[in-house]
This record gives C-alpha cells, sequence and structure tokens, in this order.
C-alpha cells in the first residue's frame, strides 16, 4: 500500500493482499481538459493511470481540425490572466509562451450602429489598483453617454461588494440584478453583454447573477492584471492534444482513445470495473470526467442523491463562422462588435498555418441559439455582408473559404438556480469522483473551470488513497 498520512472514510478498500506494494490504480473516463488534469495530477502523486476518450484525440470541447491546409480550431478559446487554474495547465503542458497573454488589457469595441457612422471604442486598463484601472477607459468609452458611464461606476461598485459563492444570488437572473442598479438597455448592450456573453455564454437574462458576479468581480474587479485576455497562437490541439499527450507519456499514463466507458460497476470487495470494448478495466478509483448527461448514463444506481438533477443542467450552444479572405482586411488580433449580430472576431491566419496571403478570421457567436442550425448558405448571405460593414477591406475581398462550426452542446447554460445542480467532486459512492467544467467549481463553464474540477478530483481521490499531495495553485504561489 502507499505511504498513508491516515485513512479517510471514504478511502477506497485495499486492492486486496496480491496486491500489496503496488501503486493504487485509477481510471480516469473523458480526456477533455477535465480528464487530463486528473490524470496529470494522479499520475504525479504515483497513482497507476488508464484514461479513457471515446474520440481519437484528447482535448475535448477545445480541440483543432484539418480543412485541406489549414488548422481550425472548433472554436475561438480565450482565457484571462486571472484563469490561474488553466494558466498552471499551460505550464504544465509547456504550452504557455504558445498560448500568450497581453501586457495590458485592451480590447477594440467596434460599433458599426450609430446614426452618425461607425466609432471605435476600447476597453483597456491602466496600471493602477483596482478599481482606477478601468475609470480612464470607462470615462472615455465613446459607446455610452456621461450618465450611463456614472450608473455603469456605481454597479461595478455594488457588484464588487457581492458573494458570488452567495447561494441568493445563484437564484437571480443577471438581467434583474442590473436593472435594479440602474442599468439601462444601452449599458447592457454596451457593455455587460459584450463580456457576460462570451464569458457566460448566455445574456443577461439567462445568466446566475451568481456566475456573473464571479466573471466581473474575478475579472474586472479584483486584480489590475486579472482581465487581461490570452490566446492560442498555436491551434489548440497542439497545446491539449499533442503537449498534454507528450506529458501524460511521460508520467507513464495509459491512455487509450477511440475507447469509450460502456459501463462502471463497483466489485464485492469495494473497488471498480469500467467495461470497455473487449476489455474490463480495474480500478480502486474512477473519475468521471465527461459532460453530464454522459455521467448520468455512467453513474451506478445511488452514486449521487438525485443523479436526475444532472439532467436538468441545461445546454448553451456556440457557433464558429470562418471566412478566409484573399487579402489581409483586419489589422487588429481582434475586436468585438455592437450594432451588428457579429460578436468577436479574430484573426487566425498565422495560428492555422494558411499560407499563399490572404487572411483567415474566425468569428465567435455565444449564446447561438437562433443560428445554431441555420444552414451554410444563410449563414454566409448574413454574415459576409457584416463583416463588410464592421471591415472596409473586406468589401472588394474575394471570400476563399466560407464555413461553420457548430458546437450544440458548448457548455452547460448558465441559468439561474443551476449552482444548485452541479455536483461536487465526491460521490456517495466511495472511490468515484466527478470532474468537469460543469461540477461546482462555482466558474462558469470555461476551461479554467475544467481545469478546477480536475484539481478537485484528484485530490480527492488521492485524499481517499492517503496520498500526500498539495493543491496546485498553492504550489504555485
Ligand atoms: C466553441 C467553443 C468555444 C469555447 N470558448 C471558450 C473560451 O473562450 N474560453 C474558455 O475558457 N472556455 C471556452 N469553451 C468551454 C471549454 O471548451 C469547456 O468548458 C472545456 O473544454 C470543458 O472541458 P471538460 O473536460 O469539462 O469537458 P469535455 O471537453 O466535454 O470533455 C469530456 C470528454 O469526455 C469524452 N467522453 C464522453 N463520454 C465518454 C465515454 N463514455 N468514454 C470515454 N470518453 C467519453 C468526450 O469525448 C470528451 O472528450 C468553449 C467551448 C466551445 C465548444
Amino acid at each position: 500500500m502507499p505511504a498513508t498520512d491516515g485513512t479517510p472514510e471514504d478511502a477506497p478498500r485495499p486492492a486486496g493482499g496480491a496486491r500489496t506494494g503496488d501503486r493504487p490504480r485509477a481510471v480516469v473516463v473523458g480526456g477533455g481538459l477535465a480528464g487530463i488534469t486528473t490524470a496529470l495530477r494522479l499520475a504525479e502523486a504515483g497513482v497507476a493511470v488508464t484514461l479513457l476518450e471515446g474520440r481519437p484525440r484528447l482535448g475535448g470541447l477545445a480541440f483543432s481540425f484539418r480543412r485541406g491546409d489549414l488548422a481550425v480550431d472548433n472554436g475561438q478559446h480565450v482565457y484571462l490572466r486571472c484563469c490561474t487554474a488553466y494558466r498552471w495547465f499551460l505550464d504544465r503542458v509547456d504550452g504557455a509562451r504558445l498560448a500568450p497573454l497581453q501586457d495590458r488589457l485592451d480590447v477594440p469595441v467596434l460599433d458599426v450602429g450609430h446614426p452618425r457612422g461607425p466609432r471605435l471604442g476600447r476597453i483597456r486598463r491602466d496600471p493602477l489598483p483596482v478599481p482606477l484601472h478601468l475609470a480612464r477607459s470607462l470615462a472615455a468609452y465613446p459607446h455610452l453617454s456621461l450618465a450611463e458611464r456614472l450608473s455603469v461606476g456605481r454597479a461595478a461598485l455594488a457588484l464588487k461588494k457581492l458573494d458570488p459563492a452567495d447561494p441568493a444570488l445563484d437564484g437571480v437572473d443577471f438581467a434583474t440584478w442590473l436593472g435594479r442598479h440602474g442599468q439601462s438597455r444601452r449599458t447592457v448592450e454596451a457593455l455587460w453583454d459584450l463580456v457576460g456573453v462570451p464569458t457566460l455564454n448566455a445574456a443577461a437574462p439567462d445568466a446566475s447573477m451568481g456566475l456573473a458576479a464571479m466573471v466581473f468581480r474575478t475579472g474586472l474587479l479584483s486584480d489590475p492584471g486579472a482581465a487581461d485576455i490570452g490566446w492560442a497562437h498555436v491551434p489548440l490541439g497542439h497545446l491539449h492534444d499533442t503537449l498534454a499527450g507528450k506529458v501524460l507519456d511521460g508520467l507513464g499514463v495509459r491512455t487509450l482513445l477511440r475507447t469509450k466507458a460502456e459501463r462502471i460497476s463497483r466489485t464485492e470487495d469495494g473497488r471498480w470495473t469500467v467495461d470497455v470494448p473487449g476489455e474490463r478495466v480495474e480500478a480502486d478509483a474512477v473519475v468521471l470526467a465527461v459532460p453530464q448527461a454522459e455521467a448520468h448514463g455512467l453513474l451506478p444506481e445511488g452514486a449521487l442523491d438525485d443523479a436526475d438533477r444532472l439532467l436538468d443542467i441545461a445546454t448553451a450552444p456556440i457557433l464558429g463562422l470562418h471566412v478566409v479572405y484573399d487579402r489581409k482586411v483586419l489589422k487588429q488580433p481582434f475586436f468585438t462588435a455592437l450594432g451588428s449580430p457579429v460578436q468577436w472576431v479574430f484573426d487566425r491566419t498565422d495560428s492555422s498555418g494558411l499560407t499563399g496571403g490572404g487572411q483567415y478570421l474566425a468569428i465567435s457567436q455565444s449564446a447561438a441559439h437562433d443560428d445554431i442550425d441555420v444552414p451554410v448558405a444563410a449563414l454566409r448571405a448574413r454574415y459576409l455582408p457584416e463583416l463588410e460593414r464592421l471591415l472596409p477591406a473586406a468589401r472588394g475581398a474575394g471570400v476563399r473559404d466560407f464555413f461553420v462550426t457548430r458546437e450544440r452542446t458548448a457548455t452547460f447554460a448558465p441559468t439561474p438556480g443551476v449552482g444548485r445542480l452541479r455536483p461536487a467532486a465526491r460521490t456517495r459512492a466511495p472511490g468515484l469522483y466527478l470532474a468537469g467544467a460543469w461540477t461546482a467549481t462555482g466558474w462558469p463553464a470555461t476551461m479554467e473551470s475544467a481545469v478546477r474540477s480536475g484539481f478537485s478530483a484528484a485530490g480527492a481521490a488521492l485524499s481517499a488513497f492517503g496520498r500526500r499531495h498539495d493543491h496546485p495553485l498553492q504550489e504555485a504561489a
């Protein structure tokens, strides 16, 4: 048995006399960021880990594929400086330099809905303490009137006083809270939703105030640099599949791709078996790091008090529109739009490996319930003219390629009340744990939430094994 520092009540039973001296064994089901993190943490602590992933690659919802010569991400992913867990992940897979952060938050906001013509504003920060770091930017923000800007400042100060973990906030929707704090439709559109829709994947009326408070307090009101934006300058698959796979291999994790867990059972001696096609894998602990519906399908009877509640955690879509122009039409690395259905536009030319001139833009449309099933031709007819409205240089440019990526279950829907549905890492079944961005991390469905959930699940399993472990973020501190 491994060296122990006390055996908690829910410790999985020892693996039997024949295995005295053996390392404990764990199966992690799901090779998204949550599962990869769990596997990494367990293997680092000396656990023998088998990682099962149904698809032919690691990375889950944050992956890349090839379209001819182009390396395409299934959707633009960004993170913030305050995403300490995801930054730990990037460091751990030696990928931080490939997904750098801005030196200082700077978001161009282009309004094409103004009667006197397009206007460019910016949300950026100064090297000043919170909340002064954003004061100058807000004071100069051209998309709101002076009265609106003052009202935003007052609401931000009220928001700073909230505790995102307060269960009462989870039941309130963000729009109602904003309305109570004097926010006009315009301030919601031009500021709160501009940030909230891409981070929460919901507009203010559909978002839990608890999650909104988490995003805005942590991102904008905790540390001056918290909202500096980072994104991969390489295909996501290089970070989440290639580099992560290399580290897992180095730690001796047995990674089985194209291998779906079909059934999880508890044995009479208190251990676990996981059935995959053609094999029964034995383990002392199992971590389910799959989406909530799949977790519901795999959980053994009685593992959660009310497992059916997992099915009440709804999902929300993200639509990606991808355009390859025959010339450069955008000078900035990214911008966001007002007065247009276009949300956020990113230049992916270099990261995609596009050659022969031209520019590849990826447009990210969050909470895209209305567009997610619209045929490509109709999306093309709608969005190309919009891009021409936003980018004068696109007007005479040729479109070499236009395609879409549809992620219908991109995130869990952050609806009011979702907080009480999200389960913790520990289940009622000793040795069985849950991970995934949708579990109770306090964060919206993000890469940060996924990695944090992996920390929690691995930590719970290691405690039960009696293995010493530190929390990675404390190690980094
Ligand atoms: C288009 C898009 C844009 C996004 N943008 C951002 C962003 O900008 N910033 C951000 O932080 N987050 C963003 N997200 C969210 C982020 O990608 C997810 O929150 C995160 O990747 C979820 O990781 P996960 O490990 O929890 O789950 P998943 O990635 O869903 O991983 C679960 C894995 O389990 C596997 N699996 C399922 N069932 C089985 C089974 N029976 N056996 C074996 N394997 C199984 C699946 O194949 C999958 O690989 C975006 C998501 C999408 C789709």
